[in-house]
Formats: structure tokens, sequence, C-alpha cells
């Protein structure tokens, strides 16, 4: 059902404490961890706890919890003490998304180009 945990969710795993994460925020409804694949010195997901696809059904079906990941990505640009940072939901396949449960990249600590590819 939609919001339920799926077995098959990496990021599902990652909230149940199944799989391994370097987290440096959490809260009731959220998590934040360092992306293991850095593409900017500070590389940060935020993610609800409740599994939707992309950021879109997020916004549709728990909106309080896509507000939650946005406030929490300025509270990790905060603890990261970021002055410009980018906030990112890739959202489909062809904007490169690889994993299937809504979440925000937050990049900084380098200059980022703008537009991106
Ligand atoms: O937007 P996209 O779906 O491509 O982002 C998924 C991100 O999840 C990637 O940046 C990847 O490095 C990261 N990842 C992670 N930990 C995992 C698996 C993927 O940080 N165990």
């Amino acid at each position: 059902m939609a919001g339920e945990p799926q077995d098959d969710c990496l990021f599902c795993k990652i909230v149940a404490g199944q799989i391994p994460a370097t987290v440096v925020r959490e809260t009731d409804t959220t998590v934040a961890f360092r992306d293991i694949n850095p593409q900017a010195p500070t590389h940060i997901l935020v993610i609800p706890k409740v599994h939707y696809r992309n950021a879109a059904e997020l916004a549709a079906e728990a909106p309080q919890a896509a507000a939650d990941v946005l406030a929490e990505t300025q509270a990790v640009a905060d603890e990261e003490k970021l002055e410009s940072y980018r906030i990112v939901f890739n959202t489909g396949s062809g904007a490169g998304q690889t994993v299937w449960h809504a979440h925000a990249h937050v990049l900084g600590g380098r200059g980022l180009q703008w537009p991106p590819g």
C-alpha cells in the first residue's frame, strides 16, 4: 500500500536500520544520511520515512511529509554551514532517478554549475 515500507526498497531498509548509512539527522518523519557516492564535498540525502516513489507522489499523497523533508534540507544546510547549496529531487529515470523512494539531494561545498547536465 502507498506509504508503507517496501521489502525491495533500499531506502526503506535504511529507515528500518537493516542496512548501514551514515545518518546525520533523524526526525519522527525523516532520515538524512551521507550519499555513498558523493558528487560534492557535502552530499546528503533527506528521505521521508514513508515510502513514495518520487517527490511528486510524496507531495500529492503525504504533503506534511514532503514539507518535513524540505524543512530538513534546510536543517542539513545549516548544520553543514553551507552558504550556497542545491536541493535536487531527481524524478524519473530520464532525470537520473535510480532509487524509487522519494529523496532530496543536498549538495554544497563547491561551486555548482547552472544549468545542471
Ligand atoms: O536521484 P537518485 O535516485 O539517482 O539518487 C540515489 C542516490 O542514492 C545516489 O546518489 C546514490 O549514490 C545514493 N545511494 C546511497 N546509499 C545507498 C544507495 C544509493 O547513498 N546504499
